[in-house]
């Protein structure tokens, strides 16, 4: 099954991505996580892509595309993967669409996670990773062991500021494929991400379980 996550950042596709990879038994592709990966590594696509994370920009569609590419092409991706971050404008959407009918695929649902800004400003100010599991908390609503609490980072971009500029690009560039997607036919479901994480994840492994059982 090929799936996309939609919504803001710091909407919790991440966290439901991963639960989601786990219970599917298929790869969460997250391009800001390879993005960070490639940062982090020191690659010159790390150093070209730093810029625009930075700023809370998007980064270049070829740059994606040949990330994206590359990864589909790996083993574990045959059987399908969890989009997280990705397609974030019309653009990549058209060329993931292209990508996958070359593999003779095509996208089976979108699951839009949807939160109100106020709260998404909230978590993502709060939010804090474990550099040594890539395991992400938040402060206040899913708070670290003592163990982990003193080791975790906030990532450069969640800064309020850069937070604020990110939900910008985000209702320009991204909110525009809810409508593309809406339209396209493919199953499309929208939840409720102001939840706990738990409630959250139930609802969409159900409405993905509705959707299995309706294929014929
Ligand atoms: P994320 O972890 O998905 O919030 O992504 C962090 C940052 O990485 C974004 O603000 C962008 O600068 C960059 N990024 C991640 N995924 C994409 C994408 N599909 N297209 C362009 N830029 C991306």
């Amino acid at each position: 099954m090929d799936l996309i996550l939609l919504g803001a950042p710091g909407a919790g596709k991440g966290t439901q991505g991963a639960l989601l990879a786990e219970k599917l038994g298929i790869p969460k592709i997250a391009t800001g996580d390879m993005l960070r990966d490639a940062v982090r590594q020191g690659t010159a696509l790390g150093l070209e892509a730093k810029r625009f994370m930075d700023a809370g920009e998007l980064v270049p569609d070829e740059v994606i595309l040949g990330m994206v590419r590359e990864r589909l092409s790996q083993a574990d991706a045959v059987g399908g993967a969890i989009f997280d971050g990705y397609p974030r404008n019309a653009a990549q959407a058209e060329s993931l669409g292209r990508m996958l009918g070359e593999l003779d695929r095509s996208i089976d649902a979108v699951v839009s996670i949807d939160v109100p800004e106020d709260a998404i400003v909230e978590r993502m100010t709060g939010r804090r990773t474990d550099p040594e599991t890539g395991r992400v908390y938040h402060l206040v609503h899913n708070p670290p062991s003592a163990e982990v609490r003193d080791r975790l980072v906030q990532r450069d971009d969640d800064r309020e500021e850069t937070v604020r500029h990110r939900l910008q690009v985000y209702r320009t560039a991204t909110e525009p494929l809810v409508a593309y997607y809406r339209a396209s036919g493919v199953p499309f479901y929208a939840v409720d991400g102001d939840r706990p994480i738990e409630q959250v994840q139930e609802e969409i492994l159900d409405l993905l379980g509705n959707d299995a059982s309706t294929t014929p």
